[in-house]
């Protein structure tokens, strides 16, 4: 997909471009990766899922932070975008550009990924010390903020509180301050995600935000919220602790590849009609669980409502 507007990058799923000095679009859009890499066959809607998901969790969570969406109705872009309109409807945020803080943060309520292989060589996940003999995929006694570094290449790496601080020392605001009022919105956000999605029969294992500061120095959530890739959700009813848990959204997918004679390099191999079809239902009944509204009705009308 080409737009007008400067391009500035894709990332694995998502498009961004530069509207203006002050003003981001992101698109989301069809793209899957599985095992890290972008498989050639992408999964009609997704890219609305995921959009629609990071909507109706910015509207629910503006009273706990205020958040850098502007707007996604196409008609609110310059008209250079015009034409576009239908490529983009459902599809993209326009944001408010604001200074991302150079932490991903992280918030676990159960052990899994690298939290557990923490935990499993430590006793700790980011310095935090933790009871004896928790399994992988237990509940934490209390949700708990891991903040890592954001590797541009490589693995992120987890950091203490110390570190979070020092990172962000900057102009403007008092960076012990700030990595405390940081901390205190993520672990607020997970809390209401998790509560919302427990409602929904889904468990939030753990959730990653990416916050930034405006120009005022206000503290603002940003990027994409409390959506399958960045988030791990697991279906509640089939929690078992003890080993690596199914992820709501891509273990379907995920299954069928291992079945495959693929190495888990690029070039992934495509999907038959069938894995899509199930891949984008499994997408689908996430959003409509976790929303109570109609995906049909959102494709349709562009509203988040039953
Ligand atoms: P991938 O997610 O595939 O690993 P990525 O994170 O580099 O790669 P995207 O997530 O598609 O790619 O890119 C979105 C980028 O936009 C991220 O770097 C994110 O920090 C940045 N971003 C999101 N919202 C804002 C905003 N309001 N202001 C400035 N930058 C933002
Ligand atoms: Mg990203």
């Amino acid at each position: 997909m080409t737009l007008a507007g400067a391009f500035i990058r894709s990332g694995k799923v998502r498009d961004l471009y530069a509207v203006d000095a002050d003003q981001l679009l992101l698109v989301a859009s069809d793209r899957l990766s599985a095992f890290d890499v972008v498989l050639p066959t992408p999964v009609p809607d997704k890219g609305k899922v995921l959009t629609a998901l990071s909507r109706f969790w910015f509207a629910e969570t503006a009273g706990i932070v205020p958040n850098h969406l502007i707007a996604t109705d196409p008609a609110a872009l310059p008209p250079s975008w015009t034409g576009r309109a239908d490529e983009l409807r459902g599809r993209m945020l326009l944001c408010r550009r604001v200074e991302i803080l150079p932490v991903e943060c992280v918030v676990r309520g159960y052990l899994a990924g690298g939290g557990w292989k923490d935990y499993a060589a430590t006793g700790a996940v980011s310095g935090i010390r933790l009871a004896a003999g928790l399994r992988e995929g237990d509940r934490l006694p209390a949700p708990i903020f891991t903040p890592s570094t954001k590797a541009e290449t490589g693995h992120d790496e987890p950091i203490s509180f110390d570190t979070l601080v020092d990172l962000l020392v900057g102009p403007g605001r008092e960076a012990g301050a700030l990595a405390e009022e940081v901390r205190d919105v993520a672990l607020r956000l997970y809390a209401h995600g998790a509560a919302a999605c427990a409602r929904a029969g889904i468990l939030l294992a753990d959730t990653k935000f990416e916050l930034g500061v405006a120009g005022d120095g206000t503290l603002v959530l940003a990027d994409e919220v409390l959506t399958p890739d960045s988030s791990r959700f697991w279906e509640a009813g089939a929690h078992a602790p003890g080993g690596p848990q199914r992820s709501y959204d891509k273990q379907y997918v995920r299954d069928w590849l291992e079945r495959q004679a693929w190495d888990k390099t690029d070039p992934g191999p495509a999907l038959p009609d069938d894995v899509v079809a199930g891949t984008r239902a499994r997408y689908v009944e996430a959003f409509e669980r976790m929303t109570g509204a109609s995906f049909a009705r959102y494709l349709k009308e562009d509203v988040i409502a039953r």
